[in-house]
C-alpha cells in the first residue's frame, strides 16, 4: 500500500485545508502556496492512481465538471482577467504531490507569470511526430 498523499488526507479531512467547493466527485480547496491570489486545486473523490496515466476517466469526469462550474466563478470573486487550468503529470512535467490534481490559477493583466518557453521544432520534425502520436493512438 503506498503512503497516502496530502491531498487523500485533504479529502478525509485529517489535514486541514481551505475548502471552496465540494460536491459527490470533487473537492477544491485553497493552494497553500498559491501562483496567484486565488489560486484553487480540484481533486477526485473516487478511487485514482498517481495522476492521469493511471486514474480512470470515470474518477477524473466530477473534476473537470467542477473546474467547469467553479473556475469563472473564482476568476469573477478575485476580479481576475483569464485564468489557466494546468494539470502537471510526472516529476518532469512539475507534479510534486502525487495524486491526480487540476490546478485552476487566476490571471491578471501584466502578472508577470511567464507561459513555457517555445521550442525550436521544423514543420518535418512536427510532420514525424505526428506520424508517430496517431500510430500510438490506434495502438
Ligand atoms: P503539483 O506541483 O504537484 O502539480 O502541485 C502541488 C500543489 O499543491 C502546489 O501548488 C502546492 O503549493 C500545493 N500544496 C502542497 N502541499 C499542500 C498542502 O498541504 N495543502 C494545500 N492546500 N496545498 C498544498
Amino acid at each position: 500500500m503506498p503512503t497516502e498523499t496530502i491531498f487523500q488526507k485533504i479529502l478525509k479531512h485529517e489535514v486541514p485545508s481551505e475548502v471552496v467547493y465540494e460536491d459527490d466527485g470533487a473537492l477544491a480547496f485553497m493552494d497553500i502556496v498559491p501562483n496567484a491570489r486565488g489560486h484553487v486545486l480540484v481533486i477526485p473523490k473516487g478511487e485514482t492512481g498517481e495522476n492521469l496515466t493511471d486514474t480512470d476517466e470515470t474518477a477524473m469526469a466530477p473534476v473537470w465538471r467542477a473546474v467547469h462550474h467553479i473556475a469563472p466563478r473564482i476568476i469573477e470573486a478575485v476580479e481576475a482577467a483569464g485564468f489557466n487550468v494546468i494539470m502537471n503529470n510526472g516529476h518532469a512535467a512539475g507534479q510534486r504531490v502525487f495524486s491526480p490534481h487540476v490546478h485552476i490559477v487566476p490571471r491578471f493583466d501584466g502578472d508577470g507569470l511567464e507561459p513555457w518557453p517555445k521550442i525550436e521544432r521544423s514543420v518535418e520534425e512536427i510532420a514525424a511526430d505526428a506520424v508517430i502520436i496517431r500510430a500510438a493512438l490506434k495502438e
